[in-house]
């Protein structure tokens, strides 16, 4: 059995708190504050106590899902980027690019979040962005 401590920052919110992945076997299987942190200095709220558990999630989507007549039917990534960037076009199009935006989200890294935005300002053109760690 292989087991270390990754170090991290929580993402559901702003505040930042340090903490320790403990990954066994290469599978994150819990989360602990981390005591140096200048933040939360050892402690967490029950979100961060909790925040590796969606990674092996059974309810984690795993794949695209493009709707087609009301139904959400399995893709391949070509196809939903196709169909995702063929919907922009045509929304901004006959509505401009303050009719779209995008919703981010804390369960992915910070890196993923800051490109999400600037595709969002700097391909659609929109300032619509919203992340459900600024509730
Ligand atoms: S959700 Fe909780 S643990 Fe995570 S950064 Fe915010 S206060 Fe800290």
């Amino acid at each position: 059995m292989q087991c270390k401590f990754v170090p991290s920052v929580c993402s559901y919110c702003g505040t930042g708190c340090g903490v320790l992945f403990e990954v066994i076997d290469g599978q994150i299987v819990s989360t602990l504050p981390m005591k140096t942190h200048p933040v939360n200095q050892g402690k967490l709220c029950i979100k961060g106590w909790n925040l590796h558990e969606h990674v092996n999630s059974v309810l984690r989507l795993k794949q695209p899902l493009v709707k087609t007549f009301g139904r959400f039917i399995k893709a391949g990534w070509d196809e939903a980027i196709g169909v995702a960037a063929d919907r922009f076009r045509a929304i901004i199009d006959e509505h401009g690019p303050d009719s779209v935006g995008v919703l981010v989200s804390a369960k992915v890294t910070n890196e993923e979040n800051y490109l999400a935005q600037k595709f969002a300002r700097a391909v659609l053109g929109t300032n619509n962005v919203d992340h459900c760690a600024r509730l």
